[in-house]
């Protein structure tokens, strides 16, 4: 076994959504960048290849939106259950109002050979981070297996993006709080003439064989490519863990929606469990970060995470450059917080009263068949779509963060809080 030394301004580990866009950032302004996978590309990874606008509005700035939406996008989402269906177009906001969705084995490859197109940017497939070499919490050094050959980079900055499981974060101290609301989902592919339709589809009424509702929810991603993504999830916490096999109630949803969309039988089935909304520390240290899944930035009300692992890239290669000496051990948390502590924390709580069976099964018919559906479902529809941000001044968005103000507030004494070990 060979034995190497190399030296970067920034390494960059796992070479997914977020860990290739941090490296086209990165490589932007000049940094010397390596970026590293354990797998080559092109690479399966366990999704609903879902995109809405936020994710669109990221690609735009990468350069790549068109690639992604040119030859199929979608106008909105289409949300059914408890004996109704709601059409909710994407909002005009300031992100465009185009979402689409692609197979993560297309997309991951397309904004990985966007990173390798950099000529700041060194790749190195088939390399697995293996252990760090730390004096405190600075790292000094990564020890790489890449292809079976024994390596020491040195860089500057390391930012991880190991994904859900974070291997390599788990040996910096990155800890997952189990004790929060977390989702367990599946999901498959399906053949059908209807992969062109311009809508996503999702189905809030989740009802396992025995008619039990399950607190998540189904859906139906087409690919303009002639097949769908079918898939469903549901949020779990420690004290009400969801009873349900995931692959088996995939199953059964895509049996019920069979008719309907001409569905060819499910293939690459695949599950897998989801932190989110934060709910992990020790997200940081003298010169590294987590981003993205590593860091459990995912929506907890509909387990996307693209768009966020798009924006931390771009927020923890901005931090790096305006702090270039600074120890990021608290700075990199708080950037996060600054983002999104408040609809994390708004989130995460929301998720939690869906775990109550007693919940769904009341609010749903009221949320899609009462007096209040014209209300309610639209902005069901944008929160779902991750759409709510600063500039929107209307009530819904007011009413979200008055009340995410109003949560941080009164979970300030939890020790979600407490910045040295956890994000929110
Ligand atoms: C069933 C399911 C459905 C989902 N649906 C959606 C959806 O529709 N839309 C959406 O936006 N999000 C969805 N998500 C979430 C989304 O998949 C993630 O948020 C997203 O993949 C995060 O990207 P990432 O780059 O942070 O991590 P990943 O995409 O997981 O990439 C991590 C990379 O790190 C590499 N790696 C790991 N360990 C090492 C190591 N030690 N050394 C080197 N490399 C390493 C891996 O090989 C991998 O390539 C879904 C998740 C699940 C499970």
């Amino acid at each position: 076994m060979g034995f190497v030394s190399t030296t970067f301004d920034v390494l960059i580990i796992g070479a997914g959504p977020s860990g290739a866009s941090a490296a086209v950032h990165a490589a932007r302004t000049g940094l010397q960048t390596l970026l590293i996978d354990a797998s080559s590309f092109p690479r399966d990874k366990t999704c609903g290849d879902g995109l809405t606008p936020r994710a669109i509005h990221q690609l735009e700035l990468l350069g790549v939106a068109d690639q992604v939406t040119g030859d199929y996008f979608n106008k909105g989402l289409k949300l059914h259950g408890f004996g109704g269906s709601v059409e909710a177009p994407w909002p005009e906001t300031y992100f465009t109002n185009k979402g689409s969705a692609m197979s993560r084995m297309e997309f991951d490859d397309l904004l990985f050979r966007l990173a390798k197109s950099h000529e700041e940017v060194t790749t190195w497939e088939n390399a697995s981070a293996q252990d760090p070499i730390l004096r405190g919490n600075f790292l000094e050094g990564v020890v790489i297996n890449h292809a079976g050959q024994e390596k020491t980079v040195k860089a500057k900055h390391v930012i991880i993006a190991d994904g859900v499981r974070s291997p390599f974060g788990k040996k910096l101290g990155r800890q997952w709080q189990r004790d929060e609301v977390y989702g367990i989902a599946a999901r498959a592919y399906c053949e059908t003439p209807l992969s062109d339709e311009p809508w996503i589809h999702s189905h809030v009424e989740l009802r396992d064989e025995d008619g039990v509702v399950q607190p998540g929810y189904g859906w139906i991603f087409p690919l303009g490519n002639g097949t769908v993504n079918l898939g469903c999830g549901a949020l779990s916490t420690d004290t009400r863990p969801a009873k349900i096999n995931t692959k088996k109630l995939l199953s059964f949803y895509a049996g019920q929606r069979r008719k309907a969309w001409q569905l060819g039988p499910e293939h690459d089935v695949a599950s897998a469990l989801l932190p989110m909304g934060g709910a992990v520390s020790n997200v940081a240290g003298a010169n590294w970060m987590l981003i993205g899944d590593s860091a459990a930035c995912v929506n907890p009300l509909n387990g996307e995470g693209i768009d966020y692992g798009l924006e931390t890239a771009a927020m923890a290669v901005d931090t790096l450059v305006e702090n270039p000496k600074r120890d990021l051990t608290l700075v990199w948390p708080h950037r996060l917080r600054d983002a999104y502590g408040e609809t994390f924390m708004l989130a995460r709580t929301a998720a939690r009263l869906l775990t109550y069976p007693q919940f769904l099964p009341m609010a749903g018919p009221l949320a899609f068949r009462g007096p209040l559906q014209k209300a309610i479902m639209p902005a069901a529809a944008r929160l779902m779509g991750n759409l709510i941000t600063e500039e929107d001044k209307d009530l819904l968005a007011r009413g979200w963060q008055a009340a995410g103000s109003a949560i941080s507030w009164a979970r300030k004494g939890s020790p979600l809080w407490d910045s040295t070990s956890s994000l929110v």
